[in-house]
């Protein structure tokens, strides 16, 4: 049992025991693993793209399921972002708040010291991180995305990333030695002060990995998750102003609507019209009455229309309160969600709408955006004639289909697990900076996020540098393991010691995915289902 510092109901901080199980000796751990992975025959070099002196060893963490989970893959597998290769060796039952992380990795490093620098069969081990964004920050000890500086690989701030990378200033990348610097100097002259931590680039812990960060993955899953919500989220937007426009429109003529529920709230909005202008009729008539009324009746009549006045406000103020069209309700906005559904794609009600990793992949294919955009031109015709607001329909289309369609030619280029010739990247970078581009020029008052940041100018680096898509040192296989160990919860819940539950439930974990036991399972079939 660890003990960690949580909040009490009162929101006071406390001291509570929580367990943990983990493996005590991971370089031991590790040469464990090779051996066994190379006496099963599982051992690969992806055809001399890691260097064949060199072994990758990659090493994360996510928080999930209750519980906070480091683990690790080796990279020499032919699949090795595969859950079934993703071993934890160290679970957690606490959130992965800084303090948690400190107590869950500082006595490994010097273990990972010792593994950098390890050899296994004459091959070197190189080391390198993986985790979703918030875990990098957190673990290297910067605030993050939200931050004035929130980059890990560079020291752009936030309103420097917003402009072209070519028309920016020169931009220092972050080294472990800057960090260090940094985090030295925030607490010896800002006083250690989280309002102070912009003037130092945000260091506002030690780093915890004792890994240079160009060993550090960009985070393509949470790259992808945020593009494509940013992209969805936008699209709604411009949808609903639509919906508003249509309404608009359909108030001024006596058109009825093919879409039941719309024509109740413009039926509702045509009522609310009358009132105004029975309002205004009303105050004009207030304003001539002075000229107009004998003084003996001027009194009595001014308070009855006054009263009058003031009831007849209260009642449009109260009616367009409750009249109010409610995003994604309007008809164009609306059939996006059926749409969404048709194609299987569920937004994640608990995690604000965001799709999971495959809906984005799927919300990529020409069917799914092409269908989506293509639809609010066809629901707007239907429901308006107004030239300004079609005209306002086919902008939509045609931008955000253009804006998918070049986010998901990069997509392609950079989401795989395969090796990436050094004459491919002039290619990736020209398809980066035309998604980029065309966002910028037709997004200008929408901002560039630190993933868009990630994506524009250390996606290339990184690819560069280690010849591979981002899919091999990425971060998917560390998000899958939650489902493995609640599985194992399962199994454990006759046990009464929450300390042993959690040894057991690990050692069952080195058992399944062990490759002796992964080599004798049954490859699993496709269901195929009967049509
Ligand atoms: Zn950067």
């Amino acid at each position: 049992m660890i003990e960690i510092e949580t909040t009490n109901e009162d929101g006071e901080r406390a001291k509570s025991d929580v367990p943990m199980a983990y493996v005590k000796d991971l370089p031991k751990f590790v040469t464990g693993l090779l051996n066994n992975y190379h006496d099963s025959g599982q051992l690969t070099w992806h055809s001399q793209h890691i260097p064949e002196d060199e072994i990758w060893l990659k090493i994360g963490g996510d928080h999930g399921g209750g519980s906070l989970k480091l683990s690790l893959q080796i990279a020499n597998l032919s699949r090795p972002n595969s859950k079934h290769n993703t071993v934890i060796f160290n679970i957690f039952e606490a959130k992965d708040t800084r303090k948690n992380l400190e107590i869950a990795l500082s006595p490994y490093c010097e273990q990972f010291k010792q593994l950098n620098g390890q050899t296994w069969h004459g091959k070197h081990l190189r080391i390198f991180l993986f985790g979703d964004y918030d875990f990098l920050s957190k673990v290297y000890g910067i605030s993050g995305a939200a931050a004035k500086f929130p980059c890990l690989w560079c020291h752009a701030s936030k309103f420097q990333i917003q402009k072209d990378p070519e028309s920016r200033e020169y931009v220092e990348g972050r080294t472990l030695k800057t960090l260090k610097r940094d985090h030295r100097q925030f607490v010896e002259k800002g006083q250690g002060k989280i309002e102070n931590a912009g003037a130092y680039h945000n260091a506002i812990h030690q780093p915890l990995f004792p890994v240079h960060i160009n060993r550090v993955c960009p985070p393509y899953l949470h790259i992808l998750l945020g593009v494509v919500k940013k992209h969805h989220v936008m699209l709604e937007r411009e949808c609903h102003e639509l919906d508003l426009l249509i309404g608009g429109h359909a108030l001024m003529t006596e058109e009825e609507s093919p879409d039941a529920e719309f024509g109740e709230y413009i039926l509702r909005s045509r009522e609310i019209q009358k009132r105004e202008k029975k309002e205004k009729k009303l105050s004009t008539l207030l304003e001539e009455m002075e000229d107009n009324t004998p003084l003996a009746h001027l009194e009595l009549q001014e308070n009855k229309l006054q009263e009058t006045l003031k009831k007849l406000r209260k009642n449009i103020s109260r009616k367009t309160q409750e009249n109010k069209l409610k995003e994604r309700k309007g008809p164009v906005t609306s059939n996006l969600d059926k749409l969404l559904n048709s194609h299987k794609i569920v937004p994640q009600a608990y995690h604000a709408r965001s799709f999971v990793g495959n809906h984005c992949k799927k919300y990529l294919e020409p069917q799914v955006y092409e269908d989506l955009c293509r639809s609010i031109t066809t629901i707007a015709c239907k429901m308006t004639k107004h030239d300004g607001t079609l005209l306002r329909a086919y902008w939509i289309r045609d931008v955000y289909e253009e804006l998918n369609r070049k986010f998901s030619v990069v997509h392609k280029l950079i989401s795989h697990d395969k090796p990436i010739g050094r004459e491919e990247i002039p290619t990736i970078q020209k398809k980066i900076k035309e998604y980029m581009s065309f966002y910028r020029r037709k997004f200008p008052s929408s901002s560039v996020t630190p993933k868009m940041h990630f994506l524009e100018d250390h996606v290339c680096d990184w690819i560069n540098t280690w010849g591979f898509g981002l899919g091999l040192h990425g971060e998917q296989g560390g998000e899958q393991v939650h489902a493995t160990i609640n599985l194992l919860k399962r199994r454990v819940w006759g046990v009464k010691s929450d300390k042993m539950k959690y040894e057991i439930m690990l050692k069952e974990h080195h058992m399944q995915i062990s490759p002796c036991v992964q080599s004798v399972l049954p490859v699993p079939t496709k269901r195929v289902k009967n049509s």
